[in-house]
């Protein structure tokens, strides 16, 4: 059962310390949230399973990590500075602003009238300035990434080159883009700031691109699995030709129940698409247009690739797998929220992580506080605890409350050190799923909970 909206996630996400809403002390700022104490943790531990999956445990992809502030032509080039745009209409009415392809019926959201202006570009690119200049000058004009993509396609040539690759491989990136959104909205599904996981894969112009987007659909679907979410909230769409971006050939969607509410419960999770290979021949000083012309005169480099096999030299075309770590962390909270009934009839809220993404893996709760025996031996055990796993100490509550405390925020284990603890040298480990208790030995805990800690499985990825 996950969350019944997005809502309860707010609630719960506010309470206890995964996402405030920015700014609150001067009213908040619009679609902006700062990531708390267990939200840092949650989203570092997505950030890090996604690393790991692509960039280590595969061996065709490096990883980097290029500037937010590039400069201006690789925005020219790309074509976000003359298409970047959502399309807005004023009402004439009541002046209000909307964009285009939002507006239902032709009708006014705002007043009902349907009285509009023709449409007018707004390029969504955050734009700010460099250096001590006067405020006027264009020439200190410049932006924000978009998307952290670019940064990855004007250094092919330097990756390639260092870590001597040969097609295909990928680049993979972590790190903040921008987007100045008309209509943010939904939590931090939507915001004007927001971090990517973006991996471009380089392959031959003959190779079968189509199937090549099936194969990263199909190794996302099952890394969502791995961190916990359930197949049944995930949806494929194929993405139609007249909605496609301006350098796609094809792409898919994987789409996540956001909205269970709904009558149309889906939004974009990520997207797989197919980029040609426009990104690297419109970065490369040699690229001719059809009447031979120099498409850019601006490059200082060739991102082209010689092959050796084929004695060619071609421009690769790239497979994009485009996700979100903020859209991540929140289908992973939906999906793992669940409630339970207590025998007294109380409702608990488990948050049921995955254990690799929990922010806390285990807490150590003396039985009681006032026996500084028990309160030493506790906080020894975690100490211990914390070179192998995230481990904290608590004695803010009865027994009770302490393990309903930490289910709502997915701790895995919670390890009780009780009177017997100091004659046998063992403790109680507690499921958070089963709320199961067994006993184990405190010279067996570290061993025991790294074994019971593992990802949930992943198919081994194929180098394709
Ligand atoms: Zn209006």
């Amino acid at each position: 059962m996950p969350a019944p909206n997005i809502d309860t996630i707010v609630s719960l996400a506010k309470r206890r310390g995964f996402v405030f809403p920015s700014s609150e002390v001067y009213g908040g700022l619009g679609s902006a949230w700062d990531y708390g104490p267990l939200g840092v943790e949650l989203c570092n531990n997505v950030k890090q399973a996604w690393w790991r999956w692509l960039v280590y445990e595969r061996d065709d992809i490096e990883g980097i990590d290029s500037s937010i502030i590039l400069n201006r032509l690789v925005w020219q080039y790309s074509g976000h500075e003359a298409t970047f745009n959502d399309w807005l209409v004023d009402c004439r009415k009541c002046k209000g602003r909307f964009r285009a392809d939002k507006i239902v019926d032709q009708k006014c959201p705002a007043c009902g009238s349907n009285d509009w202006t023709e449409a007018r570009p707004f390029n969504t690119m955050l734009q700010t300035k460099l250096g001590a200049v006067a405020d006027d000058d264009p020439t200190s004009l410049a932006y924000l990434r978009p998307e952290t993509a670019q940064g990855i396609f004007i250094n092919f040539l330097n990756v390639q080159t260092a870590m001597r690759r040969k097609l295909p491989f990928g680049i993979a990136q972590v790190g903040k883009s921008f987007r100045n959104e008309v209509t943010p909205g939904n939590f931090i599904l939507r915001t004007r700031e927001f971090e990517q996981m973006e991996m471009e894969y380089f392959v031959s112009p003959s190779a079968e691109h189509s199937k090549l987007v099936d194969y990263w659909v199909e190794q996302y679907l099952e890394w969502f699995g791995s961190l916990g979410i359930s197949r049944e909230n995930l949806y494929l769409y194929e993405v139609p030709e007249d909605e496609l971006a301006h350098y796609s050939k094809r792409t898919v969607d994987i789409m996540y129940r956001y909205f269970p509410e709904r009558e149309k419960p889906w939004e974009e999770l990520m997207g797989i698409a197919w980029r040609t290979d426009f990104d690297l021949s419109t970065h490369s000083k040699n690229k001719l247009d059809e009447e031979g012309k120099r498409i850019n005169p601006d490059s200082t480099e060739d991102l082209s690739y010689f092959d050796e096999p084929t004695k060619q030299r071609f421009y690769p075309h790239v497979i994009e797998p485009a996700a979100g770590v903020n859209r991540t962390v929140l289908a992973v909270l939906m999906d793992a929220y669940s409630e339970r009934t207590t025998d007294k009839g109380e409702t608990r809220v488990i948050l049921k992580l995955s254990p690799q993404l929990a922010p806390i893996k285990a807490a150590i709760l003396p039985l009681a506080k006032n026996k500084p025996e028990i309160v030493g031996m506790a906080k020894a055990i975690k100490r211990s605890l914390q070179p192998v796993l995230r481990a904290v100490y608590d004695d803010t509550g009865g027994i009770g409350k302490l393990y309903a405390r930490q289910d709502e925020i997915g701790t895995p284990f919670c390890i009780t050190v009780d009177h017997q603890s100091l004659e046998d040298e063992a403790v109680t480990v507690r499921d958070r799923d089963t709320w199961e208790q067994e006993r184990i030995k405190v010279s067996d805990l570290a061993e025991h909970l790294q074994k019971r800690l593992k990802p949930y499985p992943v198919a081994t990825p194929e180098t394709s």
